[in-house]
C-alpha cells in the first residue's frame, strides 16, 4: 500500500479518464483505487436494457485497458461494497460524479450519509452536464418548461460551462490485488442471444474511439450540421450519444471542441442540441416521474389503444410503411436510430397506431445503446404531445413525405428494407401505390415479400386527431 492517503474513485456513468472532475479531484487527494459497481437492484425498472448492457460491457473493458488492469469490478449493493472496501483498506475518501436519475439520487444520498457517519469523506462533482439542473431556473425559482427560454435565458446567461480537464497520470492509480474483484465476464452483462454480434460490427467502445469519432465529425459533419442533421444517410451528425450515455465523452468536451472552431450557425446548432440534452435532464430532475407520468395531466384521459399486433409489427420493422420499417430495423441491427427517424417512427406508434408512449419508451430503452433515462423519457413525452414544450398533438409526421424529403434517393430504405431495393423511387416510400406490373418487376409481392400497410395513414391520422379532440371535451 502507498504511503500517501488512499481514496476511491467510483466510476458510474463517467467511463473516461479525461475531463473527469471527480477523478481529477481524487488524484489530488491521494492514491486512487478505481472501482465500478454494477448495481442491478436500485435501478429497478431502469437497469440498463439489453443493448446498453452490451455497451457497458465493452465500455468497461475499454476503461480497464486504459487503466492498464487497475480497474476493480463488483456487483451488488454499492453501499455494502464501499463499506467492505473501507473496512479492508485505510480509505480516506470516496469520489464520484453525480447522477440525476431519481433512483440514483435517492441511493447516493443514503450512501453519502452512511459513509460520512463512518468518517469517510465523500466528494461529488458534476461530470455529465454543462449546467447543474438546480441552477437553471426562472427568475421566480421555478423550472423552465419551454426549451428556447431555458437555453437562452437560463443556461447561456449563467457562467460558461467548465473547461475540459486533462487526463490524470496513470501512476496516480493503485494496483490492488488484495480484494475480491470480479472478472468482467462475471458481471453477467452479455446476453445469451447472438444479437450483440451485429452491434459488435457497428460500434467500438471507449474514450479513445469516442475522441476519434468526434474529431472526424468536427471535420466532416459539423460544417453541414444545421441542414444535414435531418438526413439519415448524410454523415452530418456525430453519432456520439452512445459515448455520452456511458460518459466516455463529456458534454464539456463536445461544447468546447466545437466552440474552438469559431462561431457559425452549424456550431450554434450543435451546441443547442447539447442544450436539448440539458433540457431533458432538467425535466427529469424537476419531475422525477417523467419516465412514467404525463407531464400534462390532461393526457391521462387519452384513449390509447393497446394492440399487441401493432406493437410487434412496429418493433420488428414490419408495418408495411417503408421509412418506419427502415428506422425500426436500423435500431434492431445497430442499436442506434437517427434522430429524424426516431421522431417519425415514434410519431407513427403514438399517433397513427395510438399505442401508449410507454411501450415505445420501453422498446427504445431495451434496444438503444444510447438509452438514457432523461433523453428517452423527455423525447417520448415530447412526441406524444404530453411533455414539456411538446410537439403540438396535431403535428403528425407523415412517414411517406418524411421519407421523400429526408431520404430523397431512398438509400436509407434500400439499406434496411432490401426487399424493396428494386422499386423505383416514386414507389419506394409507398409501395401500395405501385401497380402489380411495377411490383412484379421489382420482385415485390405485397403481403408476401413485404407487408401491406398495417394501417391507413390518412384514416389513422384522422382517428388520432379525433382522440385528441376528445381530451378537450368537458366531462
Ligand atoms: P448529434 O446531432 O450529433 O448531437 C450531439 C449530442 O447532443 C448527442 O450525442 C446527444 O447527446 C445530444 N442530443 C442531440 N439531440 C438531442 C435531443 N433531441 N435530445 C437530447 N439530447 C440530444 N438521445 C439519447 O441520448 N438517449 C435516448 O435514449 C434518446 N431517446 C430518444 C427517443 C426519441 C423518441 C427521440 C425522438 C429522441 C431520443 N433521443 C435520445 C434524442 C436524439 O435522438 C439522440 O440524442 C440523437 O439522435 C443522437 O445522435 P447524435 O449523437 O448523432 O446526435
Amino acid at each position: 500500500m502507498p504511503d500517501e492517503d488512499l481514496v476511491i474513485h467510483w466510476f458510474r456513468k463517467d467511463l473516461r479518464l479525461a475531463d473527469n472532475p471527480a477523478l481529477s479531484n481524487a488524484v489530488l487527494h491521494g492514491s486512487v483505487l478505481p472501482i465500478y459497481i454494477l448495481d442491478n437492484k436500485n435501478a429497478d425498472a431502469y437497469v440498463p436494457g439489453g443493448a446498453s448492457r452490451w455497451w457497458l460491457y465493452r465500455s468497461l473493458e475499454a476503461l480497464g485497458e486504459s487503466l492498464e488492469g487497475r480497474l476493480r469490478l463488483y456487483v451488488g449493493e454499492p453501499l455494502e461494497v464501499l463499506q467492505e472496501l473501507c473496512a479492508r483498506h485505510p480509505i480516506k475518501a470516496v469520489y464520484w460524479n453525480r447522477l440525476y436519475e431519481p433512483w440514483a439520487i435517492a441511493r447516493d444520498t443514503v450512501i453519502k450519509t452512511s459513509l460520512q457517519e463512518d468518517e469517510i469523506d465523500v466528494s461529488t462533482s458534476n461530470g455529465s452536464l454543462l449546467w447543474e439542473p438546480r441552477d437553471v431556473r426562472k427568475e421566480d425559482g421555478t423550472p423552465y418548461k419551454v426549451f428556447t427560454p431555458f437555453y437562452r435565458k437560463g443556461c447561456l446567461k449563467l457562467a460558461p460551462p467548465r473547461e475540459p480537464l486533462r487526463k490524470p497520470a496513470l501512476e496516480r492509480f493503485i494496483h490492488d490485488d488484495s480484494n475480491r474483484s470480479l472478472e468482467i465476464e462475471d458481471l453477467g452483462l452479455l446476453p445469451a442471444k447472438s444479437w450483440p454480434q451485429k452491434l459488435e460490427s457497428c460500434w467500438k467502445a471507449g474514450e479513445t474511439e469516442a475522441k476519434k469519432r468526434f474529431e472526424a465529425f468536427l471535420i466532416e459533419g459539423l460544417p453541414q450540421y444545421k441542414e444535414g442533421r435531418n438526413f439519415p444517410t448524410k454523415p452530418a451528425v456525430s453519432r456520439l450519444s452512445p459515448y455520452m450515455q456511458i460518459g466516455a465523452l463529456s458534454p464539456n468536451q463536445l461544447w468546447y471542441g466545437a466552440r474552438k472552431l469559431g462561431d457559425d450557425k452549424n456550431i450554434d446548432h450543435f451546441c443547442s442540441e447539447l442544450g436539448w440534452r440539458e433540457f431533458a435532464y432538467n425535466q427529469l430532475y424537476h419531475n422525477p416521474d417523467l419516465p412514467v407520468k404525463n407531464l400534462q395531466s390532461k393526457f391521462d384521459a387519452f384513449p390509447w389503444v393497446l394492440s399487441r399486433n401493432y406493437l410487434a409489427a412496429w418493433q420488428k420493422g414490419q408495418t408495411g410503411i417503408p421509412f418506419v420499417d427502415a428506422g425500426m430495423r436500423e435500431l434492431w441491427q445497430t442499436g442506434f436510430m437517427h434522430n429524424r427517424v426516431r421522431m417519425v417512427t415514434g410519431s407513427f406508434l403514438v399517433k397513427n397506431l395510438q399505442v401508449h408512449w410507454h411501450h415505445g419508451e420501453r422498446w427504445f430503452w431495451d434496444t438503444l445503446i444510447d438509452a438514457d433515462l432523461a433523453s428517452n423519457s423527455a423525447s417520448w413525452q415530447w412526441l406524444a404531445g404530453c411533455g414539456a414544450d411538446a410537439a403540438p398533438y396535431f403535428r403528425i409526421f407523415n412517414p411517406v413525405l418524411q421519407g421523400k424529403n429526408f431520404d430523397p434517393d431512398g438509400a436509407y430504405i434500400r439499406e434496411y428494407v432490401p426487399e424493396l431495393a428494386e422499386l423505383p423511387n416514386r414507389y419506394l416510400f409507398c409501395p401500395w401505390e405501385a401497380s402489380n406490373v411495377i411490383l412484379q418487376s421489382a420482385g415485390v409481392t405485397l403481403g408476401v415479400s413485404y407487408p401491406n400497410p398495417i394501417i391507413g395513414l390518412k384514416d389513422s391520422r384522422d382517428r388520432a386527431l379525433e382522440a385528441f379532440q376528445s381530451l378537450k371535451q368537458p366531462g
